[in-house]
């Protein structure tokens, strides 16, 4: 009886995993490391002092994917395993299309075949596209996506959906994640992408210790309280939590297709961001204010009644805690 993350060395996968072994649930993790490093496993067990296996594998390899069906009793499905940046997605359309479409085709696929039919899907907040309002509900219609990576998102969505409608035995949630952020507070895990981050919290670590000069801040004149844009952060230890509560709805219903949101309900302003990451960690973000990037929207953040309501789950960690464990995790890296 284990639990298959795919993507599981990745930033959100990682703390997922702790959060498991924390729990003594067997894990069985599995990923290309495309966007992730090997030393991210041994980091793992050394948080939580847990062995689990890995498997180094692309998910498009459907005879290794078979392999690790065949070698564990896997009974739910995390799936984490894609590529996620925006703006190459628009350069790349046709790899993002193919890592994440033909990746969780092939992952459902081998997953009927070994009789698992239990997934949970890392979907996003992007899937709503603009709802002429801040707040997105659920029972809201996917909007219109303004990228490939959205698309990706919203099209697996729908693939998901269609997989009930063909086989009512299958349980499914689609988790829309709002703006992750922070880092585990050891310090050890946390998200560092390669190169010049597109994400504001990378982007204002970087320039926390000097590795660029200065952060641009997208806009100031949006309709918002201080002119610039609003989102959704949420601590990345509460989202790996929403994904244990997330297993454990799956387990009582046992089939079905539930959509949450997992945020705060809190949308905070990206002068916000500086201003708090300033204080709780005494150090300067020098900035510059920069036209609007094109595609944002001014103002977004979700209704997270729902999954209070029917996964018992909530955020827990403020505003003070993301900006202070960012830090701590980029002050332990050393690119
Ligand atoms: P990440 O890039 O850190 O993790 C994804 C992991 O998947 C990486 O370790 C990568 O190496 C692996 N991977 C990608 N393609 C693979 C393949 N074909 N086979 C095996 N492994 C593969 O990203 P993350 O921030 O941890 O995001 C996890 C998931 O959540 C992604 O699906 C992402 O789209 C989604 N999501 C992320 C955010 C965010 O802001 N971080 C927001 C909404 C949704
Ligand atoms: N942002 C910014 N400078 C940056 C990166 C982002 O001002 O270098 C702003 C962006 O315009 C948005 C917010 O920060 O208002 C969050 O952007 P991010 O890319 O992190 O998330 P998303 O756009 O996907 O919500």
């Amino acid at each position: 009886m284990a639990i298959l993350v795919t993507g599981g060395t990745g930033y959100i996968g990682s703390h997922t995993v702790v959060e498991l072994l924390n729990l003594n649930k067997e894990v069985v993790v599995l990923d290309n490391f495309v966007n992730s490093s090997p030393e991210v496993v041994g980091k793992i067990k050394k948080i939580t002092g847990k062995e689990f296996k890995f498997y180094e594998l692309d998910l498009l390899d459907k005879e290794k994917l078979q392999k690790v069906f065949e070698e564990n009793n896997i009974t739910e499905v995390i799936h984490f395993a894609g590529l996620k940046a925006v703006g190459e997605s628009v350069k790349k359309p046709l790899e993002y299309y193919s890592n994440n479409i033909i990746g969780t085709l092939i992952l459902l696929e081998v997953m009927r075949k070994y009789n698992c039919k239990k997934i949970i899907f890392s979907s996003s907040a992007t899937v709503y596209g603009d709802q002429g309002v801040p707040k997105y509900v659920e029972t809201m219609e996917r909007g219109k996506t303004t990228n490939p990576y959205g698309t990706t998102k919203s099209m697996i969505e729908k693939i998901l959906e269609d997989l009930y409608i063909s086989d009512k035995e299958w349980g499914i949630v689609l988790l829309r994640y709002f703006n992750p952020v922070g880092a585990h507070e050891s310090g050890l895990i946390g998200d560092n992408p390669n190169g010049i981050p597109n994400n504001l919290m990378p982007f204002v670590q970087k320039v926390a210790t000097g590795k660029l000069p200065e952060l641009s801040i997208y806009g100031n004149d949006y309709p918002t309280k201080d002119g610039t844009g609003v989102r959704d952060y949420i601590h990345v230890v509460d989202l790996a939590k929403g994904h244990i509560n997330a297993i454990e709805k799956l387990n009582k219903e046992q089939t079905g297709v539930y959509i949450y949101n997992l945020g705060t309900g809190t949308g905070y302003s990206v002068l916000d961001i500086v201003n708090t990451f300033e204080k709780v960690n005494n150090i300067k973000i020098p900035y510059k204010i920069a036209p609007r990037r094109a595609g944002d929207l001014p103002e977004l953040y979700a209704d997270p009644t729902k999954a209070k309501e029917e996964l018992n789950w909530v955020a827990t960690k403020n505003l003070e805690d993301m900006c202070r464990d960012s830090w701590n995790f980029a002050q332990k890296q050393n690119k």
